[in-house]
């Protein structure tokens, strides 16, 4: 038995050396069950917490690929397997040059919690690879995806582990990697989702993650008699989540005023509409283009390298990468009278950050909770690949909602306190419960 957070951190530190964004988010996670497992010593006796930071496998491998001028290119591959006790690892690939074991390890773990959270059968798990497709052919990115698929084919399927996108990861690469898988296994089935609404895909699953934390921000507001319907809103990325994140506020009455990119940030105070969107639909997800040319075409500022926390917001939705909002940024958003931020990304914000919100009573909404829209919907297409049939869009949309309601729900049951709600803490103990549970149910394994 560890005598305190810290001595327990120094464990997970020295024997997951260089790995500090896992250790950040094992600490968070550590941090919200101290007390908790303090007051239920069956888990304390059962080293539930030593288990479930150590992932149950991890495989690592060589992805060797040929590009357009018939060189050979070599990246590395990873699938991190972390936890099975609810149901197959489950979470997605990302393909970025940063891309490395600790990474991996932070968002698998990570993981386990959100899906958990989702109340469908799912366990966690996160891969990827240093692979950028930023600035490659469609042919190259296929070239790369079948050699990666070709390892990857022997870990996986739709019982054991399903995987899905992420960061470099969308509709393209997923029709890459489904069809490699195919065509080595000889077998049509749901070992991804993600995929291509006439090839087993879920309507709303690419719509989900972003609409999934508007969803979450709203019940937050309401939860204190207030909504969306005209605030302000700065969201960060303008990938997949940030997209429609984007979309969800202009429905729910907001007015979104940023996006970024990893070269800087557009602000454009009259509102992205739905006009504006569509370019930057067509602009990221067709062309493959900056988002500094939104500037161009519509006269907006663009903060060359900046991202937008100080542009002043009522609602704040970083859906980018991890740790792009440190204290100072937290400290603007504050001053400039920001109400709510709700994590799109994961793990976006740095834990002094977090300190920053949660001491001002903003409303926070912490990734594994209010990104959890995306993996419902992702184990809503497992189930309607398993039940070879498909529901509409207003059926998943609808379920979507309400999974984010009893998200939030189970955040108020175990995170609440006299004055305020701790997300933070009630999303980590309730992901917590139902795993360990199953974990002590099914013996030391
Ligand atoms: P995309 O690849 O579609 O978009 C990512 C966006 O973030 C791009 O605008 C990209 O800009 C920007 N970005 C990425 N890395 C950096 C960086 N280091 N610095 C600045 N900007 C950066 O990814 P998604 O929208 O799918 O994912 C965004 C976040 O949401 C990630 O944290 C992911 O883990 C999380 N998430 C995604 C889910 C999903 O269903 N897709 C589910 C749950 C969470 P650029 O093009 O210049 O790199």
């Amino acid at each position: 038995m560890y005598n305190s957070v810290e001595e327990f951190m120094g464990h997970v530190e020295a024997k997951n050396q260089g790995e500090k964004e896992f250790h950040q988010a094992v600490h968070e996670v550590v941090d919200s069950l101290w007390d908790f497992l303090k007051d239920h010593p069956d888990y304390i006796h059962a080293k539930v917490l030593e288990r479930i930071i150590e992932p149950e496998r991890v495989v690592m491998f060589r992805v060797p690929w040929r590009n357009d001028r018939g060189e050979v290119e070599v990246n590395r591959g990873f699938r991190v397997e972390f936890n099975s006790a609810i149901g197959p690892y489950k979470g997605g690939l990302r393909f970025h040059p940063s891309v490395n074991l600790g990474i991996l390890k932070f968002l698998g773990f990570e993981q386990v919690f959100k899906n958990s959270l989702t109340t469908l059968p799912m366990g966690g798990g996160k891969g990827g690879s240093d692979f950028d497709p930023k600035g490659k052919t469609d042919n190259e990115v296929m070239s790369f995806c079948q050699s990666f698929m070709t390892e990857l084919s022997r870990h996986i399927g739709p019982d054991t582990d399903v995987p899905a996108g992420d960061i470099g990861v969308g509709g393209r690469e997923i029709g890459y990697l489904f069809g490699q898988y195919k065509r080595i296994m000889n077998e049509f089935s749901g070992i991804l989702t993600g995929k291509g609404l006439n090839w087993g895909g879920s309507l709303i699953r690419p719509e989900a993650t972003g609409y999934g934390c508007v969803y979450f921000t709203e019940e937050m507001l309401k939860a204190k008699g207030d909504s969306i319907s005209g605030k302000t809103v700065a969201i960060s990325g303008s990938g997949n989540v940030a997209q429609f994140a984007t979309e969800k506020v202009n429905d729910l009455g907001g007015k979104v005023i940023t996006l970024s990119d990893s070269g800087g940030t557009i602000h454009d105070p009259e509102g992205i509409d739905s006009d504006k969107l569509e370019y930057v639909m067509d602009l990221k997800n067709v062309k493959r283009g900056r988002i500094s040319e939104y500037a161009e075409k519509y006269g907006a500022t663009f903060l060359e390298g900046k991202r937008p926390w100080d542009v002043a917001c009522d609602v704040g939705l970083p859906c980018a990468t991890q740790n792009e909002i440190n204290e100072a940024d937290a400290k603007t958003l504050v001053k400039n009278g920001c109400k709510a931020v709700a994590e799109g990304a994961n793990m976006p914000s740095e834990p002094s950050a977090v300190e920053v919100f949660l001491g001002n009573n903003i409303l926070f909404g912490p990734g594994k909770a209010a990104n959890a829209g995306g993996v419902a919907v992702s184990g809503l297409e497992m189930s309607q690949n398993s039940m070879r049939l498909s529901w509409s869009r207003e059926e998943v949309d609808q379920k979507l909602q309400g999974i984010m309601q009893s998200i939030h729900q189970a955040c108020v049951d175990h995170g609440s306190n006299d004055k305020t709600i701790d997300y933070v803490k009630g999303a980590n103990i309730a992901g917590f419960i139902k795993v360990a549970d199953a974990m002590i149910d099914q013996g030391a394994v």
